[in-house]
């Protein structure tokens, strides 16, 4: 099944993309959750409700829709740095033995097609696609054998990257935390509609020309060993993302770099997930004070 957040009139609401096409959740599920997280962590009571629900014809055409990042305010947002050897090595770094891991602000979390920031402090705009790991279930010290049982899915995400700001310091955790830097989506394919997550081709493109590409198979760390190690240390919880690695082909591994530039139109697509596509735009510079 394919999960979709999306607005109308400006109110959220849940989907499931059937064809071309929404089934409105809340208009043929009664009572079901109207957020995502609340679905995720309810699923084995709503999913077969859903299910049934989903051949229905659509509501709304997908075009039509606006879509949301599907899971909008995740309590975690955890991603892992140098997942991939050929980015690894355009980085001049070795393959880590042990997983590298930061936070990105759950704050940078963004729509699919929604414009990223271009910061008024820094030009050095980057782009990493990954695929993102959607947690299905609160849980800790999950063995690497049973950590299927805590995906719930997996959609595209583009861990961009204010790479001055990340590498000046030994903590990365700002420069990855720009407001709209995590633009994820389109939707959340439930794991069940992925025969194996580690066979996905996956790809960047900035207006149309092919920057990185790669296949989920050359993860370093797998999505199971992630879960294992992250969980040692963490409660994770329903809707918590994981960003599992980009590879090579970024702007700062260019001599000289290439960094995204207002008016970009940057999209990553993962087989059998979809494709997200964000534009470029100057970032406010103005004092703002609620
Ligand atoms: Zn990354």
């Amino acid at each position: 099944m394919k999960l979709v957040t999306y607005s109308v009139d400006g109110a959220s609401r849940l989907g499931m993309v059937s064809g071309d096409g929404i089934v409105d959740v809340s208009s043929h599920v009664r009572g079901a959750p109207t957020d995502m997280i609340e679905l995720i962590s309810h699923w084995t009571e709503w999913g077969p409700k859903l299910q049934a629900a989903a051949s229905r014809p659509a509501d709304l055409a997908l075009a039509a829709a606006k879509l949301q990042a599907p899971v909008r305010a995740p309590r975690k947002v955890f991603a892992i740095g140098l997942n991939y050897a050929d980015h690894c090595r355009e980085s001049g770094l070795e393959i880590p033995k042990d997983q590298v891991w930061f936070s990105k602000a759950v704050t940078s979390v963004n729509g699919p097609f929604d414009p990223i920031e271009l910061p008024a402090a820094s030009s050095h705009l980057d782009h990493e696609c990954e695929m993102v790991t959607v947690i299905g279930k609160r849980c800790r010290n999950v063995p690497r054998e049973r950590a299927k049982e805590v995906v719930f899915g997996y959609c595209v995400g583009n861990d961009v990257s204010v790479r001055d700001w990340q590498l000046r310091t030994t903590q990365w955790v700002i420069g990855k935390s720009f407001d709209t830097h995590a633009p994820i989506g389109p939707w959340i394919t439930t794991a069940d509609g992925v025969a194996d997550p580690h066979t996905l081709g996956i790809r960047c493109l900035v207006n149309g020309e092919e920057r990185q590409k790669s296949n989920t198979k050359h993860l370093v760390f797998d999505v199971y060993a992630q879960i294992e190690y992250l969980s040692k240390a963490v409660t994770l919880e329903p809707g918590d993302l994981i960003f599992t690695g980009t590879c090579g082909g970024v702007g700062v591994a260019y001599k000289p770099p290439r960094w995204l530039k207002e008016g970009d139109a940057v999209r990553v697509e993962i087989d059998a997930l979809g494709a997200i596509e964000n534009r470029v735009e100057k970032g406010p510079s103005a004092v703002h004070i609620e």
